[in-house]
Formats: C-alpha cells, sequence, structure tokens
C-alpha cells in the first residue's frame, strides 16, 4: 500500500471514469495528487475527498487541455502546493466518431488541441520540474494500432500520434532517470464509452474476453507504471483490451 509514499502526481482528467481511477489508486499507494477537469467541478472535488480521506492530500483544478496556458498553470500550481511532481497521467482525452465526410476543420482541431496538444504541453512542462524516478504515463487507446469499424479515423490519428510521442520523449528522458510510456485501453466501461450504450454489443463482439472493463482495470497498471518497480521500462505500449487487438 506504499508503493508510491512521498510522491506527487497529476492526473489530466481526473474527474470522472479512468483517470478518476487513476487518481484514487496512485493515492491509495501513498501519492499525493492533483487533477484537473474540463466542466465537472463537484465530480472532482468528490475526489480529491476521497484522495484526501484515504490520508494523502488531494487538489483539483480547473484546466481546459485545448487551452495551454491553462494546463502550464495546473502542472505549476501542483508544484507550488506540493512542491514537486514526479508523476504525470495524460488520461483527458475527447472521442469523436464521424465518417471521413462529415467531419469538420473544428472537429479537427479540438481533437487534436485536447488529445494531443495537451499532452505536449503538459509533458513538456512537467518534464521541466521531474526528477530521477520521474514517469510520465499518456492513455491511449487500442484504436491506436486497430482500426475495426468506420467513423474512428480522427480519434484512432489523435491516439496513434502520442506514440511516436511517447518514444521520442522516452529518448530525451531517459538519461535523466525518468520513463516515458503509453497504456491503450480498449472497451472501458465509462460515461465516454458505457457498457450499455448503442455500440457496446459491437465491441463485445470483438473481444477475446467479452465484456467490458473497468476503469480499475486500467488504473492497476497504470499505478504499477508509476512505481519504481517499472524502471527499465520506457518508450513501451502496453494494451488493456480483453484481448479485442489480439
Ligand atoms: P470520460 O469518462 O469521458 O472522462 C473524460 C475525462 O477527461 C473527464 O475527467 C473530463 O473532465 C476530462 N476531459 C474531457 N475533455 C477535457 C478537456 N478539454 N480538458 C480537460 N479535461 C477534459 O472518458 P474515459 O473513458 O474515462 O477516458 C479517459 C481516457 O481514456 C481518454 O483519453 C480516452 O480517450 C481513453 N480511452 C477510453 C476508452 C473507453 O472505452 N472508455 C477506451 C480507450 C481509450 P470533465 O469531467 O470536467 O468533463
Amino acid at each position: 500500500m506504499s508503493k508510491l509514499k512521498g510522491k506527487v502526481a497529476l492526473v489530466t482528467g481526473g474527474s470522472r471514469g479512468i483517470g478518476a481511477a487513476i487518481a484514487r489508486r496512485l493515492a491509495h499507494e501513498g501519492a499525493n495528487v492533483a487533477l484537473t477537469y474540463n466542466r465537472s467541478a463537484d465530480k472532482a472535488n468528490a475526489v480529491v475527498g476521497e484522495i484526501e480521506q484515504a490520508g494523502r492530500k488531494g487538489l483539483s483544478i480547473a484546466a481546459d487541455n485545448s487551452e495551454a496556458s491553462a494546463i502550464k498553470a495546473a502542472v505549476q500550481k501542483t508544484v507550488a502546493e506540493f512542491g514537486q511532481l514526479d508523476i504525470l497521467i495524460n488520461n483527458a482525452g475527447i472521442f469523436v466518431a464521424k465518417p471521413i465526410g462529415e467531419l469538420t476543420l473544428a472537429d479537427f482541431e479540438q481533437t487534436i488541441d485536447v488529445n494531443v496538444r495537451a499532452v505536449f504541453v503538459a509533458s513538456q512542462a512537467a518534464a521541466s520540474y521531474m526528477g530521477e524516478g520521474g514517469r510520465i504515463i499518456s492513455i491511449g487507446s487500442n484504436l491506436a494500432e486497430h482500426v475495426p469499424t468506420s467513423g474512428l479515423s480522427l480519434y484512432s490519428l489523435s491516439k496513434s500520434a502520442l506514440i511516436g510521442f511517447t518514444k521520442g520523449l522516452a529518448r530525451d528522458l531517459g538519461p535523466r532517470g525518468i520513463t516515458v510510456n503509453i497504456v491503450h485501453p480498449g472497451s472501458t466501461d465509462t460515461d465516454m464509452n458505457p457498457a450499455s450504450g448503442e455500440y457496446s454489443d459491437g465491441q463485445r463482439s470483438l473481444m477475446a474476453i467479452p465484456s467490458y472493463g473497468k476503469p480499475d482495470d486500467i488504473a492497476g497498471f497504470v499505478t504499477w507504471l508509476a512505481s519504481e518497480e517499472s524502471r527499465f521500462i520506457t518508450g513501451a505500449g502496453l494494451t488493456i483490451d480483453g484481448g479485442t487487438n489480439a
């Protein structure tokens, strides 16, 4: 229960779903945790309440991923409040699914800003504060590697961009003892992709284990990746998708 004692983490999009599960789990392992949100202030504050109940410090920060200055400010606020930053989880993301003829440039720009540019901005800002043992972990998608249906081109583009970024950043930061990795969830039961949603049966039909993952299925591995035990893993990706891409 103390793999992350003395560490400070920042989770983007920690108010709901996978990010909230990661924030809780990091705190459970001993980290003090700051989390950002865009619209869900109440939910973000509730997650902070759970972190504090676990005996750790928590902090919620309003920071829209599409505003670079807000992300930089969130990183600075985390360091100002907790004195250091050891773990960055780039989790916040949006899912815009439309066939190519219906996608607009506004869809493109919003998806790139939130899913890609924000990861660049947060990682650059966080790395400037991290020392030996630092961890940057991004949440990608199994759709970065395999696209089983139509309408996913923009989302897949945004998540596959993170694979190249992860590898390049691992090279930049490896000499400083900072690791950079990506975790690719598959169908996971959240507001973004409810297990009872319109397209859920189609997703289950693609899986080796035909049932949705839970946010904790992703959070457990991410938390281990944030620990000292993963010190020799960098520039790597792991797909956690019940065998969809198998
Ligand atoms: P979710 O339930 O929709 O939660 C999204 C989280 O991201 C919320 O905390 C939300 O904050 C935050 N967020 C959204 N737009 C934001 C913005 N512009 N600025 C800051 N925060 C923003 O999604 P999820 O399923 O947990 O997804 C988390 C990550 O996993 C995403 O990167 C997603 O692409 C990826 N993923 C999910 C699945 C899946 O099946 N669920 C599969 C593969 C990958 P507010 O609450 O304030 O809106």
